[in-house]
């Protein structure tokens, strides 16, 4: 399959327009830390959240976007409000609704979705069919419909730019014509790395007592909980193999996963001539982002030189699969296809929020992950209809096995 990864250039007159979808999460902070250093190249035309919103007002008093969308209809109502009294011209949206008419604006060239969760989908399949530049970090909308999404962006010219920086770092390692096929241009396999998370030395019996808090303290990258939990099961390593396999049109089995705990090399291409390309840098995702945003051409992100001085040494070793089943559950659901992979990205979901909320154990995810893909059927996910009533008949089933109701 050809990817239609960053398959054309467009140059705008006049500073780039920006809709930044989850602009109060991790990844939509850092995209207006790099935004905020260059004014003259970027303006925020649309900036979203789902309910924080006295944190969604104060950066539309720094950036001073023409949209602020809250999904929650009481927060945006809340916050029209508080618009007024700060004397903002900022006009509030809410619900689905909002998100999908801030990606879809004329104004609007790049669409950053760092939405978490399935949640993402729908306003990032809508930057698609607006054939905008998407800066895609909501790995969770590829996993679910991998095929209605790049066939989204084929058919309406969009842009696909990975900002996951494993993604980003394969999309810099990768020849100028990877398009034509990974096998046709010398490319042997892709080497993604992953940090191992805080527990890969952990004692395994250690794992069932262990609290969101110490999974969430990740040794390298600072990010959202939701995807924290997911390092330290290695489900995002998972979610991150069926992501590769849509973005660079290739097969799990083309794709060997390398625990790399100093995260400095974030990820590699393996050539058929022995060459291995690899793409280095701080563990800071303001690269990525500087990287997509900028694309063909490059810009100061803000982060820090890499001192390999400092760094010193770099190793590498095999993933443990029984460490994390979560791992091998993904393998499994990309080699099923069709609505297996949402089937796994939500009962994934709900498993992780009912662990941060400390209702079921660590080790109980992958269980209950395992369990959903037993009893859901797996149908051609031919579809979004179809993919969508998976994504909900799997978080029913798996709620009733994590919350008992
Ligand atoms: P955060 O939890 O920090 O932020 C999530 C954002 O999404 C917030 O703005 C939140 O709004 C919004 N949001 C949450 N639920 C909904 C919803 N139902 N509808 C609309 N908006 C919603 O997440 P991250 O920034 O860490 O991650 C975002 C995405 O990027 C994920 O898909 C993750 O896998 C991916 N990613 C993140 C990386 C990182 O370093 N953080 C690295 C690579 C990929 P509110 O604040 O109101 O709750
Ligand atoms: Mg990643």
């Amino acid at each position: 399959m050809i990817s239609p990864i960053a398959s054309f250039i467009r140059v705008p007159d006049g500073p780039v327009g920006v809709t930044i979808l989850g602009a109060t999460g991790s990844i939509g902070m850092s995209t207006l830390d790099v935004i905020s250093r260059h004014p003259d190249k970027y303006r925020v035309i649309a900036l979203t959240a789902n309910s924080q919103l006295e944190r969604l007002v104060a950066l539309c008093r720094d950036f001073k976007p023409q949209y602020a969308v809250l999904v929650d209809s009481n927060a945006a109502e809340k916050a029209g409000s508080l618009m007024k009294e700060a004397n903002l011209n900022t006009q509030v949206l809410s619900g689905i609704e909002g998100l999908e008419t801030v990606v879809a604006l004329e104004d609007v060239q790049q669409v950053m979705a760092a939405i978490v969760g399935a949640a993402g989908l729908r306003p990032a399949l809508a930057a698609a069919r607006a054939g905008k530049r998407i800066l895609l970090a909501n790995k969770e909308a590829l996993v679910m419909s991998g095929k209605i999404f790049m066939d989204e962006v084929r058919a309406n010219n969009a842009e696909l730019l990975p900002i996951d920086s494993e993604h980003n770092a394969i999309f810099q390692s990768m020849p100028p014509n990877y398009l034509n096929g990974l096998e046709k241009v010398g490319v042997k396999k892709i080497l993604l790395t992953a940090s191992g998370g805080p527990f890969r030395d952990a004692d395994i019996s250690s794992l069932e007592k262990v609290t969101p808090e110490q999974a969430c303290d990740h040794p390298n990258w600072k990010m959202g909980k939701k995807i924290s939990v997911d390092s330290a099961t290695m489900m995002n390593k998972g979610l991150e193999v069926i992501e590769a396999c849509w973005l660079f049109g290739t097969s799990p089995d083309h794709i060997q996963v390398v625990i790399h705990p100093q995260s400095i090399i974030h990820s590699m291409v393996a050539y058929d001539d022995g060459s291995v390309m690899a793409q280095m840098g701080n563990p800071d995702m303001r690269t990525p982002i500087a990287h997509s945003m900028a694309w063909p051409e490059r810009m100061k992100s803000g982060v820090a030189d890499l001192d390999l001085f400092e760094v010193s040494r770099l190793d590498f070793e095999r993933p443990d699969m029984n460490r994390f089943p979560c791992l091998q559950l993904a393998y499994d659901a990309i080699n099923q296809g069709g609505t297996a992979p949402a089937i796994l990205n939500a009962a994934n979901e709900v498993a992780v929020q009912a662990f941060l909320d400390k209702s079921i154990s660590f080790t109980e995810i992958s269980g209950i992950i395992a369990r959903t893909l037993d009893q859901v059927a797996n149908e051609d996910a031919t579809t979004l209809a179809v993919v969508l009533d998976a994504d909900s008949s799997a978080r029913k089933v798996a709620h009733s096995m994590a919350y008992g109701v």
